[in-house]
């Protein structure tokens, strides 16, 4: 049938519209619908976030657990994990160029859960993997501004110390993107970014995945293992257990020793000082 030109456009005016009709109708109750039932969740759990229905990376890993108030919501005990768990980490991107300041491991009276890196205030901030970002928050006496990301390969990172942040609270982000300027806010005792791998909670040595000296993983694949990945949870034990001496007038390293069962040596090993060290008065004595 031969149909005029006027009439076609009359008729292909008709369908787009009927078309646009039908597709409002079924888009417009779907909306509804999440959020209802978003809503009736969030009654039924109490549950005071957001986005509860949203996805959120390696959510099958994190239990579903999803909170921007705390670094550690888990509370999973290394010896829960699995003994060994392999972490795609090949679309890695090195956060700043810095050299490390400062490694992970014991310092004198906590543990540092991260690698240090230098930079210059004010220097850009890159995200070490595809991810979203999960805390966004500010300690004057520990991190400073700080970021945690978590990412789709199932670790999480933290920046800290920072003089600005440039994202927002659950941003997406790709790798390799700025999210901060570094600073020296919080305990810093000059620019630096403080970094943290973590998996679940727990804080894995970052040198243990990344070369920082050429500024790429050592492997595409990381093997987590609780020997090789956590052996570290001794010295924190050690740590916690730490016993400290304030020194006093007239003390000697051997006298502390004496009164405390211990011996010179000791002292010296757990205090990293030469047995002819020089005692200063209030002094924190580690002994044992
Ligand atoms: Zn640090």
């Amino acid at each position: 049938m031969f149909i005029s030109s006027k009439k076609s456009i009359s008729l292909i005016f008709f369908l787009v519209t009927v078309c646009h009709i039908n597709a409002d109708n079924k888009a417009k109750p779907n909306i509804v619908a999440k959020r209802d039932t978003a809503n009736i969740y969030k009654e039924m759990f109490n549950d005071s976030s957001d986005d509860l229905m949203e996805n959120h990376p390696a959510d099958d890993i994190y239990n579903n657990i999803w909170t921007c108030d705390r670094l550690n919501p888990y509370k999973i005990p290394v010896d829960s994990l699995p003994d060994t768990v392999r972490i795609d980490v090949k679309n890695f991107h090195l956060p700043v160029p810095g050299i490390i300041t400062s490694d992970f491991g014991p310092r004198k009276y906590r543990y540092h859960y991260g690698t240090d890196l230098r930079l210059a205030v004010g220097d850009s901030v890159h995200v070490a993997f595809d991810g979203k970002v999960r805390i966004i928050d500010y300690e004057a006496r520990g991190y400073g501004h700080y970021i945690v990301v978590r990412h789709n390969n199932g670790l999480e990172t933290v920046y800290a110390h920072l003089s600005k942040v440039l994202v927002y609270l659950n941003q997406d982000v790709k790798g390799g993107d700025v999210i901060a300027l570094g600073g020296n806010t919080g305990r810093s005792t000059g620019p630096h970014l403080h970094f943290e791998t973590r998996y679940l909670g727990n804080a894995v040595n970052p040198a243990n995945i990344i070369n920082f000296n050429v500024g790429r993983v050592h492997n595409d694949m990381y093997e987590m293992t609780k020997r090789k990945s956590f052996y570290y949870q001794r010295e924190v034990q050690a740590l916690k257990a730490a016993k400290y001496y304030r020194v006093r007038k007239g003390d000697t390293l051997s006298q502390i020793a004496m009164r405390n069962g211990t011996s010179v040596k000791n002292l010296c090993r757990l205090n990293n000082i030469k047995s002819n060290k020089k005692l200063q008065l209030d002094q924190k004595i580690r002994i044992w």
